[in-house]
């Protein structure tokens, strides 16, 4: 004997105020498709589960959440606390919000990104930025592309393609699981020479390597997101320079993060800042725009005209351009290094960065305080340890302050799990069984939001 099922038909369906509704908001076919995953899901239900039939209002508003769901842009804001300051999941830079009126002005009209306002003729959308990064680094040239995955692979095709590359063991890294420093050689077409040891290179690994006619040019790569502690040596970019004008080489430094301001007058590990590895002699210096120096992400290619200009003439340079938007909240982000006391404050990066203990702490409080009257978790507030995160500055410790939840009744993992819904999403980190939220890289106007989903979900 066949079960008998019940759904409404999809006539019957369109036919009702709700679904009229709907139809002004959403494009029809989402609609009807919708509804019948939604009937569709019922019958199997009563086949399969013997469950009842659904009434038609109960099936309009599943089918209604569907599509509010379904019609979701799926990159939206979440709330960042993790703690980790640059998190390439989460987007790694916020951009400065001194920015928001110049981003619809460029957005929202037509711009002169590659027009000449002097001589009303075509101009070049890096005129843009080439200044400013030149004040700002002492370079001679720039040229901005995609990311510093790009300003890589450019620099090594426009500069040593069908040549041999000499890099040191030591710096053979492996970026996010996909910028891996052999792969991108090979596809520039060089060929890699490998130096010394992992631990240790000397000046003379380098000397014995260099062939007057194979070896192309000599790259040094920051060891952004490891060290390597005890027996080490390794040449710094001074002694290399040496070693490159005695070949008449060019030396190429992927320095990754790349800062332009002296972190360590802010009480963090002393990095090598860009101007400083121009001054120390690399000809070309390539780094990230959504890294330490805390703009949209692109890869910023600095360092002598004649290396530059070759870069601007190579084809791979148009593949990877930049956007408008780009140009323009790049341009913005360099603006602010103008007043370095001002950067410091504006770009969120730096300013989660060099933020006080004091003022994490009171937020922290802020954020205890709104949750400690809940019953239904172990709430603590902590101190604890910040990452700076997206493969810069992996020795820095930094301290932080964290509030830390245990809940009673559901899992951690079930807790994190309704966190992340809904449309503000919070993304913090679980460890040894409880929740962490590491106020560093909360705004204090999330505080409120966040207060208000935990308590929700712990009451429910
Ligand atoms: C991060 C990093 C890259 C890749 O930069 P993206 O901007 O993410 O493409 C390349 N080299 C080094 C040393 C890095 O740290």
């Amino acid at each position: 004997m066949t079960k008998k099922v019940s759904v409404p038909s999809m006539t019957e369906m369109l036919q009702t105020h709700m679904v009229k509704e709907l139809l002004a908001d959403y494009p029809r076919e989402l609609v009807v498709d919708c509804f019948r995953k939604v009937t569709a899901a019922s019958r199997k239900q009563q086949l399969e589960s013997g469950d009842k039939a659904k009434t038609l209002d109960c099936l309009l508003s599943e089918a209604k959440k569907m599509i509010a769901k379904a019609y979701q842009p799926t990159l939206k804001k979440v709330v960042n606390a993790t703690g980790t300051i640059l998190h390439t999941n989460l987007g790694r830079s916020k951009l400065p919000s001194d920015l928001k009126e110049q981003l619809l002005n460029v957005a929202f009209h037509f711009t002169n990104v590659e027009y000449d306002l002097e001589t009303g003729q075509r101009g070049s959308r890096y005129e843009h930025l080439e200044k400013l990064l030149i004040t700002l680094t002492g370079a001679e040239a720039a040229l901005v592309v995609n990311n510093n995955a790009a300003a890589v692979l450019l620099s090594l095709s426009a500069l040593a393609s069908g040549k041999e590359v000499i890099v040191s063991r030591g710096e053979l890294v492996e970026i996010g699981g996909s910028f891996r420093i052999p792969e991108i050689m090979k596809l520039s077409g060089c060929d890699l020479k490998e130096v010394g040891t992992t631990n240790k290179t000397y000046a003379s690994d380098y000397e014995r390597a260099i062939d007057e006619e194979q070896t192309g040019l000599l790259m040094k790569v920051h060891r952004s997101n490891f060290t390597i502690s005890g027996f080490t040596e390794s040449i710094s970019l001074k002694e290399l320079k040496t070693v490159a004008d005695a070949a008449e080489l060019p030396l190429i430094y992927d320095m990754g993060s790349g800062t332009l301001i002296e972190l360590d007058k802010y009480g963090l590990r002393k990095e090598e800042t860009v101007s400083g590895a121009l001054r120390d002699g690399a000809d070309i210096v390539t780094f990230s725009g959504d890294k330490l120096l805390g703009g949209p992400q692109a890869g910023i290619i600095v360092g002598k005209k004649e290396f530059i200009d070759q870069m601007k003439q190579h084809q791979l340079t148009r593949a990877l351009r930049i956007d408008k938007l780009t140009i323009a909240m790049l341009e913005g982000t360099l603006r602010q290094y103008l007043d370095e006391e001002k950067a410091i404050q504006t770009i969120p990066a730096l300013h989660m960065l060099t933020v006080s203990e004091s003022v994490l702490k009171e937020k922290a409080e802020t954020l205890f305080n709104s949750l400690s009257h809940l019953n239904e978790a172990d709430i603590t507030l902590t101190r604890g340890k910040s990452q700076v995160g997206g493969g810069s500055m992996p020795e820095q410790e930094l301290s932080t302050w964290i509030v830390s939840v245990k809940p009673k009744k559901i899992s951690v993992t079930e807790f994190a799990f309704r966190l992340r819904q809904g449309e503000s999403p919070v993304i913090g980190r679980i460890h040894s069984d409880r929740y962490l939220l590491d106020v560093r890289t909360i705004e204090k106007e999330e505080i409120e939001l966040i207060s208000e989903k935990v308590t929700e979900i712990l009451a429910f």
